[in-house]
């Protein structure tokens, strides 16, 4: 009997067990491997482990999505952009003044080895504790917010009609004009694309200024035949969709990779948005480059992109201080008094130095 294949189904197959993955691929699992998918444990879908066996053990995929030894090294924050700072409610972070983060679910798709949540996942806290009234109460008293962007975990792991709930709940806030959703799902699970919400995507798209969907990818290789038509098929509702990609070392550290991936985007509808200097989190430290490589890099890519396809480069300033541009070109101060050993950037008392 044929199983049908849904995006529920294929999240409950998913591999949670790391000698059970590594059985599939048929690769070595070391001791020390197997440790630290004990603290920071994978998760793996059946399609993404097709694809990671494809690509190799030393492949980029295995680089972002499998555990590494580096994952125990001692370095970096636990916090690395300080968001607890800003937590007004649960689930609610307002840390720039017309948007806020609701923050809904723990739960992703994938856990990606460089998350800049990666030690907050693992363990409900109160970024995540659901108390609903407390977002709305926040919001009704702050009218200057009129942006709200669903993060997590990935919000599109909650169901359709809790979608549906939540959008009916900010709707009803007349100040609240734009929403966006900052999702991995259309490339790493793209069956959770389905004509359900397609439809409640197309619904809402009326009732608010600007529905978005900021897609997360870092690699052209992360796209299959099925991503690549589920995005077509997004892109052909009124929702504006976004890129959102990470500057990682060993996986999209050079401009030809970079420039596939934005030209892969700007291919399926995706509008180049947000490339961020990678986070200081630990246990991702080994996906860090320095502030000025990230910079050579993207200098090089803007050199090769007419400018539509250039993403922002942008970093999170360490503290809670927000996103400022990480590329200025008239701007010399950056690589000074605020940058550590190995051009690793400590803190700022003020983002508008940066802008
Ligand atoms: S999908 Fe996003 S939030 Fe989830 S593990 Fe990956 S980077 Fe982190």
């Amino acid at each position: 009997m044929n199983e049908t294949r849904t995006w529920t189904s294929e999240l409950t197959k998913a591999y949670r067990n790391i000698k059970d993955l590594y059985h599939f691929l048929g690769w070595e699992l070391s001791p020390e491997v197997e440790d630290v998918a004990k603290l920071y444990p994978i998760f793996i879908t059946r399609s993404l482990a097709l694809k990671l066996k494809e690509d190799g053990p030393h492949g980029v995929l295995a680089r972002e999505f499998l555990p590494l030894k580096s994952e125990m090294a001692p370095s970096g924050l636990m916090d690395p952009i300080g968001d607890k700072i800003h937590l007004k409610a649960p689930q609610l972070i307002h840390r720039y003044h017309s948007r806020a983060l609701f923050t809904p679910t723990t739960v992703c798709p994938v856990h990606c080895r460089y998350c800049f949540r990666k030690n907050e996942l693992s363990v409900s806290d109160e970024l995540f504790i659901n108390d609903f009234e407390k977002t709305l109460s926040y919001l009704r008293d702050h009218k200057e917010i009129t942006e709200i962007i669903f993060t997590g975990g990935d919000p599109l792991t909650l169901s359709n009609s809790k979608i549906e709930n939540y959008l009916v709940a900010f709707s009803h806030l007349t100040h609240i004009k734009d929403i966006r959703f900052h999702s991995r799902y259309p490339v790493i699970l793209p069956e959770r694309i389905d004509n359900e919400f397609l439809d409640l995507i197309k619904k809402f798209s009326t009732h608010f200024r600007t529905l978005s969907i900021a897609i997360h990818a870092n690699h052209s290789l992360e796209f299959d035949e099925t991503s690549k038509s589920k995005i077509i098929e997004l892109s052909q509702t009124k929702v504006q969709l976004l890129s959102q990609s990470v500057l990682l070392k060993g996986v999209n550290d050079n401009t030809e990779d970079l420039t596939n991936l934005m030209e892969t985007f700007h291919s399926l509808g995706v509008r180049p948005y947000y490339l961020h200097h990678p986070d200081q989190v630990r246990g991702g430290m080994h996906f860090y480059l320095p502030l000025q490589r990230g910079r050579e890099i993207y200098q090089a890519l803007r050199q090769k992109l007419p400018g539509w396809a250039i993403p922002q480069y942008i970093v999170d300033i360490p503290g809670g201080h927000g996103k400022v541009p990480a590329y200025n070109p008239e701007t010399t101060q950056f690589s000074g008094q605020f940058m550590g050993k190995g051009g690793h950037i400590l803190s700022s008392p003020e983002p508008e130095f940066f802008v």
